[in-house]
C-alpha cells in the first residue's frame, strides 16, 4: 500500500445526499454507488446512506450490485443501469436486482430467464447510450407494462446545463413516452434535481453530487488526498526535473518529490497545471507527472511539511479537474488502489 493516504468523509457524503434528497422535494432520493461509489468505496458509502434512509441503489452492472446486495440488506433495491446482460440472470436472481431492461432483445433475455422476476425498463429520450428507442417502446410496451415494470428511468444529457434546450426536449419526450401507464418514473441524476421539480418524478438518482462534486456547488468537500514528500532538494537555476527536462528551474528552488503519481489516478495531464498545498499556500508541480511519483515547488514554504495534499479544502475535486482538463468523475474514479482508504465520520 502506497503511504498516500486518501480520507473519506462519510458525514459530508451524508450530509450532501441528505440535501439532494430534500431538493428532490416531494420524490425518493435514491443513491447512485457505481463503480465503487465513484471511488470511494462502496461498502462504507453505501451502509452510511442506507443508514441516512436510503432504499433505492443504482449500479452499473449486476457484479456490483451482487456485491452491494451484501452491504445493504435484504429490503433495500437495487437497479442495474446495464439491464440484463447474456450471463447475468443468476447474479440477478441470485441477489434479487431489477435489471433496467435497455431494448427488446433484454427484454426477451429477461421474460425467457426469470419470467417472474422484477424488472425496470431504460428509455431512451434522446442521449443515444442506454435504453429502449422510442419506437421499440411503442411496440413493446404492450407487452411489458402488464408486467407492472418497478420504474422507468431515462437520462439527461445535458443537465448540468440548465439553459441547454436538449433539457425540455427531453422531458417531453420522457413524458410522452410515460405518461398514463401508471407506472413509477425517474429521470434526474445530480444535474437533472438542480433543474426543479419538473424533472423529479418519483425517484431521483443522485451519484456525483453526494460525492462532493459540481454540478451541486453548494456540495462540502467529500475526500482528502495526501501525498508524502520522499525527498527535497535544491536546485539551481538552469537545472531540469524529470523525464523530457521538462521543468527549468527559473531561480534556485527547493523542489519536493511526491510519492503518487498517474498509477495512483493523479493524471499525466496535471504535468506542469496542477498544484498541491501545505495548508492554504499553493505549491506548482513542475515537470512531467511520472507513474509513482511527481515534484512540486516548494521554495516558497518555511519548512516543507511531511506530506502535501492534492485534494483538500483549498482544492476540491473540480478545482484538480480543472487543471487537469477533466471533470470530477474522472478525478474520482481515477483515484488508485493503492491508496489506503480512511473513513471519517459515522460508519467509519
Ligand atoms: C451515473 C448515472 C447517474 C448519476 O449521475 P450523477 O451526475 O453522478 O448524479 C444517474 N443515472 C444514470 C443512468 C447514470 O449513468
Amino acid at each position: 500500500m502506497s503511504q498516500a493516504k486518501l480520507t473519506i468523509d462519510l458525514d459530508a457524503v451524508a450530509a450532501n445526499w441528505a440535501a439532494l434528497a430534500r431538493l428532490s422535494g416531494g420524490a425518493e432520493a435514491g443513491a447512485v454507488v457505481k463503480a465503487d461509489a465513484y471511488g470511494l468505496g462502496m461498502e462504507r458509502v453505501a451502509a452510511r446512506l442506507a443508514s441516512e434512509g436510503a432504499h433505492s441503489f443504482f449500479v452499473a452492472e449486476a457484479a456490483e450490485g451482487a456485491a452491494l446486495r451484501a452491504v445493504v440488506g435484504p429490503a433495500a433495491d437495487i437497479y442495474v443501469f446495464s439491464g440484463h446482460m447474456a450471463g447475468d440472470a443468476p447474479a440477478i436472481e441470485g441477489a434479487g436486482l431489477i435489471p433496467l431492461l435497455n431494448s427488446p432483445e433484454q427484454a426477451a433475455r429477461h421474460r425467457a430467464a426469470l419470467p417472474d422476476h422484477p424488472f425496470g425498463v431504460q428509455l431512451d429520450t434522446g442521449m443515444n447510450r442506454l435504453g429502449m428507442e422510442e419506437d421499440d417502446w411503442r411496440a413493446s410496451s404492450g407487452d411489458l407494462l402488464p408486467l407492472q415494470p418497478r420504474l422507468l428511468i431515462s437520462h439527461l444529457a445535458c443537465a448540468d446545463e440548465p439553459d441547454h434546450p436538449m433539457n425540455a426536449l427531453q422531458l417531453a419526450a420522457f413524458r410522452r413516452m410515460t405518461d398514463g401507464t401508471g407506472t413509477r418514473r425517474s429521470l434526474a441524476a445530480t444535474g437533472g434535481i438542480l433543474l426543479g421539480p419538473d424533472y423529479h418524478f418519483d425517484l431521483t438518482r443522485p451519484g456525483i453530487g453526494s460525492y462532493g462534486g459540481l454540478p451541486f456547488a453548494e456540495a462540502q468537500p467529500v475526500v482528502r488526498l495526501s501525498i508524502p514528500v520522499i525527498q527535497v532538494r535544491t536546485v539551481e537555476a538552469g537545472e531540469t526535473v524529470g523525464y523530457g527536462n521538462a521543468w527549468t528551474a527559473p531561480r534556485t528552488a527547493r523542489i519536493a518529490t511526491l510519492g503518487a503519481g498517474y498509477a495512483d489516478g493523479l493524471l499525466r495531464a496535471l504535468s506542469g497545471r496542477g498544484q498541491v498545498y501545505a495548508g492554504d499556500t499553493a505549491c506548482p508541480l513542475v515537470g512531467r507527472v511520472s507513474m509513482d511519483l511527481m515534484a512540486a515547488d516548494v521554495t516558497d514554504l518555511a519548512h516543507p511539511p511531511e506530506r502535501l495534499d492534492i485534494l483538500c479544502p483549498a482544492q476540491g475535486v473540480d478545482a484538480l479537474a480543472g487543471a487537469a482538463g477533466t471533470i470530477s468523475y474522472e478525478i474520482l474514479t481515477a483515484l488508485g488502489r493503492r491508496y489506503t482508504r480512511h473513513y471519517t465520520g459515522d460508519g467509519a
